[in-house]
């Protein structure tokens, strides 16, 4: 597939901004949707819609097939053991939380430790805090090194025996490096705690083989991945969603509801209360079949990270000796210039790039940056848009010095 075939499925690479083209640089943000899944869920919404598992009707049936067809599509694509270990949820915001109320309810006791990376999302630090402040728990901080790696080799001295569970991204959001999960889960598992990886980022970039990488839970949003907004994925080990606790109680969840008390439906209906994503959910199937068909364009990643390491005044945050650990996400920042001012004059150019603390304050912290300026690059994007973002990168610095 040629790139002008990849662009021609997402509608919106064709959009102008103030009489520009538009150049879509926030992709870690969210991805822009292909027409394949713009399609699926408008077919659901106009002719497919009724609610899942309850009524025996025709449409009914189609509808809850479609759910589950996207379950099975889920499970092969990140290789789940089981496919009813596939929960379904609105994204990975709503994925953490979930996890972090059952296995805080179900399998940890008070003074039990957690260990996070302290380049997480805030998704990743305050369910935890939240369960933390609940449980009477402590946490503690894997850190990163000055180039934004992850300090693998403080885990063990951080683990001890009352550290249950280590919380991790594949990817960071910020620094774009694929952290070496395969190795965190070996020494994980040598000292019996639990390993979840937040995917939100890192099921963009590479294949997930949730087995191969030896976690014990994998979440990810559908909408960072081309599929539809409002929906996820939680993954667990069977054994583990079994012992953990519902976060939500409701309709579907249920085995039975009596005065006396009401008894759970197994995984994943369980951890599925209520009216779910009719349409959305079921685009994971395109979702998935787009990101298999892409490749992923090294060529630009390489061109982009040799102009922010080499260019004077520019910082770049998550650097490697080995570009193939490096997703194409750049986060920056210029001397002497605020990343907002940028960003402001890079939109007006037609580039929409990311300003702020991107949802990691600790982070920005540890570099002592009060925000930077985030490029993150999908499939559709093109060595001329690359080239097109450093030309008026440099443009925007020099009308700000
Ligand atoms: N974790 C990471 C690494 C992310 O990049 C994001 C989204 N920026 C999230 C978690 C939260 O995802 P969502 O907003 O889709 O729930």
């Amino acid at each position: 597939m040629t790139q002008e075939d990849i662009r021609a499925q997402f509608p919106q690479t064709r959009r102008k901004v103030y009489g520009k083209q538009l150049v879509y640089l926030d992709n870690a943000a969210t991805s822009l949707r292909p027409q394949a899944v713009i399609d699926r869920w408008s077919e659901i919404s106009a002719m497919g819609t009724a609610n899942l598992h309850r009524a025996v009707h025709h449409v009914a049936a189609e509808a809850t097939e479609a759910y589950e067809d996207a379950r099975t599509a889920v499970a092969q694509f990140i290789n789940a053991p089981e496919t009813e270990e596939v929960v379904f949820t609105s994204g990975a915001t709503h994925s953490l939380n979930l996890a972090a109320f059952g296995i805080g309810e179900s399998l940890l006791q008070e003074g039990d430790e957690i260990i996070v990376g302290e380049a997480e999302h805030h998704s990743n630090i305050v369910p935890w805090q939240m369960l933390a402040g609940r449980k009477s728990l402590k946490i503690k901080v894997l850190p990163v090194d000055d180039d934004g790696r992850l300090c693998v080799e403080q885990l063990d001295g951080l683990i001890n025996p009352r550290t249950r569970l280590v919380a991790v991204a594949h990817i960071s959001n910020v620094l774009g490096l694929v952290n070496p999960i395969r190795k965190i889960a070996e020494i994980c598992r040598r000292h019996g705690v639990l390993l979840l990886v937040d995917g939100a980022q890192g099921i963009v970039h590479q294949p997930v083989d949730v087995q191969a990488l030896g976690c014990d839970f994998y979440a990810f949003s559908g909408h960072k991945m081309y599929g539809a907004p409002g929906t996820g994925v939680l993954w667990g080990r069977m054994e583990l969603l079994e012992r953990m606790a519902p976060m939500f109680g409701g309709g579907e969840m249920i085995d039975t509801v009596r005065w006396s008390g009401s008894t759970w439906a197994p995984v994943p209906r369980k951890f599925e209360a209520g009216t779910q994503n009719i349409s959305g959910t079921p685009c994971f199937v395109q979702a998935i079949e787009t990101l298999l068909n892409m490749p992923q364009d090294a060529a630009v990643r390489d061109f982009v990270y040799e102009m922010l390491v080499s260019e004077p005044g520019i910082r770049l945050y998550g650097t490697t000796d080995d570009i193939s650990l490096k997703a194409p996400v750049f986060s920056f920042t210029v001397d002497g210039v605020h990343h907002e001012d940028l960003a402001l004059i890079l939109d007006k150019m037609g580039i929409a790039v990311r300003s702020g603390q991107m949802c990691a304050e600790p982070l920005m912290d540890r570099f002592g940056v009060t925000g930077m300026l985030r490029a993150s690059f999908a499939p559709y994007n093109t060595m001329q848009e690359a080239e097109y973002f450093v030309s008026s990168l440099r443009k925007a610095i020099g009308m700000l010095r």
